[in-house]
This record gives C-alpha cells, structure tokens and sequence, in this order.
C-alpha cells in the first residue's frame, strides 16, 4: 500500500483547518505538550504543522482524515523523522 503524498492545495488546507481548530481550543502541541504560538507561520520553527496521530506509513488509508490531524510544533514534528509520518503521537494501543 503505498502512502499518499502529504503536499499540494489539500496539504495547505489541511494546515488551515488544524490551524483554525487549534487556535480555538488552544490546543498544545500533540508531541512536547507545550502551547504553539498559532500567530506563526511556515517555516518557523515553532509554527503549527499538522502532525497525523496514526502514521501516514501504517495507516495511508488516514491520511486525509480530518479526525487523524493534531497540531505539533514544526520543529516537534520534523524531530520525529523525515516527513511526519513515522509513528509519533501513536498512542501505545494503537501498536
Ligand atoms: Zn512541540
């Protein structure tokens, strides 16, 4: 199965939409748990980027659903591995 590619138009919206989402519910950040600043923007490194809770390599199926994004930090999210697809923010039940 082979894992959809997270760019284009539909990646931006999806960025806006987490980013609207977070900003109302002053949601922290799903990797560090710390507050993002939602005032700023890409490629700051402390910007929202949107962090897939079910990894895009185990799930593809998940990639566009709105349900399995979760604001993280940008650099909270580069951390995690090339892309933002390996696994971070899986909770423990979901290996
Ligand atoms: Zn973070």
């Amino acid at each position: 199965m082979s894992i959809p590619a997270w760019s284009g138009r539909r990646a931006g919206e999806a960025l806006l939409k987490v980013k609207a989402e977070g900003r109302r519910k002053d949601k922290p950040c799903i990797i560090c748990k710390q507050g993002i600043d939602y005032s700023l923007t890409y490629p700051h490194e402390q910007s929202c980027s949107v962090q897939h809770v079910k990894s895009r390599k185990l799930y593809p199926h998940l990639t566009w659903e709105p349900s399995n994004w979760e604001p993280a930090h940008l650099s909270c999210n580069k951390a995690a591995g090339p892309g933002e697809d390996l696994g971070m923010g899986v909770t423990s039940e979901d290996w």
